[in-house]
C-alpha cells in the first residue's frame, strides 16, 4: 500500500485481478440459498450516462453485500441491442448496424468494468445475436401455437419519422415515445399479442407484489383500466337496429339527455346517408380523423361534436333523446357508443353545456353547498337516487345492481366488464430487429417456420436508403421461401419484432445463457428465479414491466417456468439532475461519467452517487459533493496507511479486551456502524445513511489514534471491519487497504462482520423530566437506573426544584431509561 491514494493505479489493478481470478463468476449451487439482483440492461448507444452509473452502482452494492452475507448471487449484464438508432446510424454513416452495435457494446463494456461492477460476464446476452433471437423466434412460435399471436388489419399508430407503427404504450401525449413526432393513424395489417387475455391476471397479481412501489402498481392498474358496468340496448326512432352502449353508471339511466356515437361507428353512415345532415357529418368526421386516441381523450381539449338527426329511446322511461357524434367516444372502447348523463359525468357536462343540452340530476348530494338543480359541474360522488321512478330514495351504489338485474330480466341489458388495455401490436417495419418467423403461403395462409430451421436469420444483403421502406424489402435472398406445410412457393414476413419483446424475457436467458439446445434449462431457471431485486427507471412502469409480467405468465402457462411473476422486489431509482433539472444535451448540463472517472476515479463516483440521496429519490449532481467524496476516501486511505505504518505492532493478534472508556466508545461506534450498514444495505437500501455512519466510524478512529494508550487488537478489528463495510460501495480502494492490512484473501469473498448487541448498550442514557407532561429538563443517568433513583435525581435537580417551588407534587411517574413526569398543582 503506497502512501498516496493513487486511484487510477489501484482501480486498474483490482479490476484486472477480479477478472483473472474470475471472482464474479456464478454457478448453480442447489444446496445454497440464491439471490438474483438485476439491473435493467442498456441499449448500447456507445456511451454510459449518469443514470446508468446510478442504476448499476445500486445493483452492485446489493450484489456485493449479499455475496459477503453468504448468498449465491447472480448478477448478470447484457444488451438490449436491436432498435432504430443502429439503423439510423447505418443510414447516416453507411455502416452496418451489426458493426455499429458490436463496437458500441465493446466500448460500454469497457466503461462498466471501469466502474468496478461485479458482473458475471459469462452470462452476457445481446438480443441482436443469433443465439438470442433464435429463442425469441421460438417463443413467438409458442405464442402463435397457443393462439396468442395473430395478424389483423386495423387503424394503427404510425410514426412518420421512425417510419414504423407503434404500440399504444409507445404513444406518449400523442407523440412517438422515442422521437417525439406526433403520431398519426394508418390502416395496416399487423401482428398482435393477445395480452388482453391476461388482463385480469395482470391486474389481480399486482396485489401480491408487496415488494413493488405503489406508484408503479397504480400506473399498471390504470393502464389495464378495468371497469365493470352494463351494456344496455336503446332503440332508435325509425331505425330497425338497436344502439348498444356500455356504462359503468347504470344508476344514472334516468338522467340520460343525449347519446353519443364514435365518429367511426357503422351506424353513423346508415343513419345519415341521404339526409340533410350527411354533408356536415362527413365534414366533422374528416376533421377528427387524424387525431390520436390520446388527443381525443384529453380532458383539456375542448369538446366537439355534431347532431346527426336521429333520436334514441331511453328504455327506462321511454324518453326520446338526440344522438350526436363526438371524438371523445372511441370505437374500440366499450361498444363505441355511450349514453350521456351530464349531471353526473364531467365530459358529458362539458359537452351538454357547450351544446345547450338538458341536465337532469338523478343522484342527490348531502352537501348543502351544492345546488343539485343548478349544477356548476358534474356531481360524481355517491348519494341518494332522485328523479328515478321506483328507485328514488335508494343509495345509488345499490341501485346499480338493482337496475342491471331489472333490465337483464327484460332482456335489454347485460352485466359486463371493460378494459382499457388493448392487444399488443408487436410488428415493426424496420430491419434491425428479430425477424418474425412466419411464412405466407397462398394455400395454407400464415404458418410458422419449422422450429428446427430457426433462427430465421437477418439477411446482410440489404440497402439502407433512408427512403422510408424497410431495408429488409431490398434483400434478394430473404423473402422467397417454401411453405413449411405444403412445400409450395411462399414468402416470409417482412416485418420484425418490437424490441420490447426481446427485453421481456432476457432475465430468464441469463439463468442459462449459453444453452444451445433449448431456451434454458428449467432446473436452472427455477433455481435462480424469480429476480429478488430488480432495479431500473420508473419510465418503464408500463411498457417493459407490464410486458415482462405478461411473458412470464405465458411461459408459466407453457410450463417452462415455475414462477408466475418475474420480479419479486422492484426499486425504481430516481433521476440524476444537475441544477435541479434532468441532465440533457439540450440544456447543456450533462456530466459524463468518463470525465469523473478520469478526474476522481470510479470509487469516488460511486460513493458520491450512493451518498447524495436515497436510491429512489432524485439526485442533484454537485461538484462540491464529488470533491467531498474524494476527500473522504483520501481520509480513510490516510488513516489505514498511518495505522499500518505507525501504530500496528505485534500485539494486534491477541485477544480483544475492552479496558478504558475510549475503548468502550470506539467499540460502541464500530458496532453501531456495522449494525446500521447491515440494515441499510441489506433491505432498506438507504445507502446514504449507511455511508454517514461509516464516516462517523472514521472520525472515531482518528480520535482514538491520538490517545496515549491504544488497544491495538481492538483498533485492528475496527480498521479491518471499517474496510469490509466500506467495500460494497467503494470496492477498489477497499481491496487495496485490505491487502495493506496484511490480508491475503480477496475482500469480495470475505464474510460480512457481525455486530455485538452488548457493545451497543451505552453506559449512560438520556432521560427527560416532564412537569405536567411538558419536557423541562434532560438528565444523563446510568443505564437501567431504578425508578427511585430516577425520581430522586429529578427532584434534586436545580432547575426542577425551582419550577416546583411552592407547588404540590401530587403524583410522580417514572419510566426507566426514558422519563420522569411530575404532576403538580
Ligand atoms: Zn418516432
Ligand atoms: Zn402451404
Amino acid at each position: 500500500m503506497q502512501e498516496k491514494y493513487n486511484f487510477s493505479e489501484i482501480e486498474k489493478k483490482w479490476q484486472k485481478t477480479w477478472e483473472i481470478e474470475q471472482d464474479f463468476k456464478t454457478a448453480e449451487d442447489y444446496d445454497k440459498e440464491k439471490y438474483y439482483v438485476l439491473e435493467m440492461f442498456p441499449y448500447p448507444s456507445g456511451k454510459l450516462h449518469m443514470g446508468h452509473v446510478r442504476n448499476y452502482s445500486i445493483g452492485d452494492v446489493i450484489a456485493r453485500f449479499k455475496t459477503m452475507n453468504g448468498l449465491n448471487v447472480l448478477h448478470p449484464m447484457g444488451w438490449d441491442s436491436f432498435g432504430l438508432p443502429a439503423e439510423n446510424a447505418a443510414i447516416k454513416n453507411n455502416i452496418h448496424p451489426d458493426i455499429w452495435t458490436t463496437k458500441n457494446i465493446k466500448e460500454m463494456k469497457k466503461q462498466l468494468n471501469q466502474l468496478g461492477l461485479s458482473y458475471d460476464w459469462d452470462r452476457e446476452v445481446a438480443t441482436c445475436k443469433e443465439d438470442y433471437y433464435k429463442w425469441m423466434q421460438w417463443i413467438f412460435i409458442q405464442f402463435h401455437k397457443k393462439g396468442l399471436a395473430y395478424k389483423k388489419e386495423n387503424p394503427v399508430n404510425w410514426c412518420s419519422s421512425c417510419q414504423t407503427v407503434l404500440a399504444n404504450e409507445q404513444v406518449v401525449d400523442g407523440c412517438c415515445e422515442r422521437c417525439k413526432t406526433p403520431v398519426g393513424k394508418k390502416n395496416l395489417s399487423q401482428w398482435y399479442f393477445k395480452i388482453t387475455d391476461y388482463a385480469d391476471r395482470l391486474l389481480d397479481n399486482l396485489d401480491k407484489l408487496d415488494g413493488w412501489p405503489n406508484k408503479v402498481k397504480t400506473m399498471q392498474k390504470n393502464w389495464i383500466g378495468k371497469s365493470t358496468g352494463a351494456e344496455v340496448d336503446f332503440e332508435i326512432e325509425n331505425f330497425d337496429k338497436k344502439m348498444r352502449i356500455f356504462t359503468t353508471r347504470p344508476d344514472t339511466l334516468f338522467g340520460v339527455t343525449y347519446m353519443v356515437l364514435a365518429p367511426e361507428h357503422p351506424y353513423v353512415k346508415e343513419l345519415t346517408d341521404g339526409t340533410k345532415y350527411e354533408a356536415d357529418v362527413k365534414e366533422y368526421i374528416s376533421s377528427v380523423e387524424h387525431l390520436s386516441e390520446i388527443e381525443r381523450s384529453s380532458t383539456t381539449k375542448e369538446k366537439t361534436g355534431i347532431f346527426i338527426g336521429a333520436k334514441a329511446i331511453n328504455p327506462v322511461n321511454g324518453k326520446n333523446v338526440p344522438i350526436y357524434i363526438s371524438d371523445y367516444v372511441m370505437m374500440d372502447y366499450g361498444t363505441g357508443a355511450i349514453m350521456a348523463v351530464p349531471a353526473h359525468d364531467e365530459r358529458d357536462f362539458e359537452f351538454a353545456t357547450k351544446f345547450g343540452l338538458e341536465i337532469i340530476p338523478v343522484v342527490d348530494t348531502n352537501d348543502e353547498n351544492i345546488d343539485i338543480e343548478n349544477l356548476k359541474e358534474a356531481f360524481v360522488a355517491e348519494g341518494k337516487m332522485i328523479n328515478s321512478g321506483a328507485y328514488d330514495g335508494m343509495n345509488n351504489k345499490e341501485a346499480i345492481e338493482k337496475i342491471i338485474a331489472d333490465l337483464e330480466n327484460k332482456g335489454i341489458a347485460e352485466k359486463t366488464t371493460n378494459y382499457k388495455l388493448r392487444d399488443w401490436l408487436i410488428s415493426r417495419q424496420r430491419y434491425w430487429g428479430t425477424p418474425i418467423p412466419m411464412i405466407y403461403c397462398d394455400k395454407c395462409g400464415w404458418v410458422p417456420e419449422k422450429e428446427e430451421n430457426l433462427p430465421v436469420k437477418l439477411p446482410t444483403d440489404v440497402e439502407f436508403t433512408g427512403k422510408g421502406e424497410s431495408p429488409l424489402i431490398t434483400s434478394k435472398t430473404f423473402g422467397d421461401t417454401v411453405c413449411p406445410v405444403c412445400g409450395g412457393k411462399a414468402t416470409r414476413e417482412m416485418d420484425t419484432m418490437d424490441t420490447f419483446l426481446d427485453s421481456s424475457w432476457y432475465y430468464l436467458r441469463y439463468c442459462d445463457a449459453r444453452n444451445e439446445s433449448e431456451i434454458f434449462d428449467k432446473k436452472k431457471v427455477n433455481y435462480w428465479m424469480n429476480v429478488d431485486q430488480y432495479i431500473g427507471g420508473v419510465e418503464h412502469a408500463i411498457l417493459h414491466l407490464l410486458y415482462a409480467r405478461f411473458f412470464e405468465m405465458v411461459l408459466y402457462d407453457l410450463n417452462l417456468v415455475d414462477y408466475e411473476e418475474p420480479f419479486k422486489n422492484l426499486l425504481t431509482q430516481g433521476m440524476v439532475n444537475k441544477d435541479g433539472k434532468k441532465m440533457s444535451k439540450s440544456l447543456g448540463n450533462v456530466v459524463s461519467p468518463e470525465e469523473i472517472l478520469q478526474k476522481y476515479g470510479a470509487d469516488t463516483a460511486r460513493l458520491f452517487i450512493l451518498f447524495a440521496a436515497p436510491p429512489d429519490k432524485e439526485l442533484d449532481w454537485s461538484e462540491t459533493g464529488v470533491e467531498g467524496s474524494f476527500r473522504f476516501l483520501n481520509r480513510v486511505y490516510r488513516l489505514v496507511h498511518e495505522y499500518i505504518t505507525e501504530i500496528k505492532d505485534e500485539s494486534w493478534n491477541s485477544e480483544i479486551k475492552i479496558n478504558s472508556k475510549d475503548d468502550k466508545e470506539l467499540n460502541y461506534v464500530l458496532n453501531a456502524t456495522i449494525k446500521k450498514v447491515t440494515e441499510d444495505a441489506g433491505g432498506r437500501f438507504n445507502f446514504n445513511t449507511a455511508i454517514s455512519s461509516i464516516m462517523e466510524l472514521v472520525n472515531e478512529l482518528y480520535k482514538y489514534k491520538e490517545i496515549e494508550i491504544k488497544n491495538i487488537p481492538l483498533m485492528d478489528k475496527a480498521v479491518k471491519e471499517l474496510i469490509i463495510v466500506l467495500s460494497p460501495f467503494v470496492p477498489h480502494i477497499a481491496e487495496e487497504m485490505w491487502e495493506g492490512v496484511g490480508e491475503t484473501k480477496r475482500l469480495c469473498k470475505v464474510k460480512w462482520p457481525k455486530y455485538d448487541e452488548e457493545a451497543l448498550v451505552k453506559d449512560t442514557v438520556e432521560i427527560v423530566v416532564q412537569i405536567n407532561g411538558k419536557v423541562k429538563e434532560k438528565l444523563a443517568l446510568e443505564n437501567n437506573t431504578n425508578k427511585e433513583v430516577m425520581i430522586e435525581t429529578a427532584l434534586n435537580n436545580d432547575k426542577i426544584e425551582k419550577l416546583v417551588e411552592g407547588k404540590e407534587v401530587i403524583k410522580v411517574i417514572a419510566v426507566p431509561n426514558k422519563l420522569v413526569n411530575l404532576v403538580v398543582k
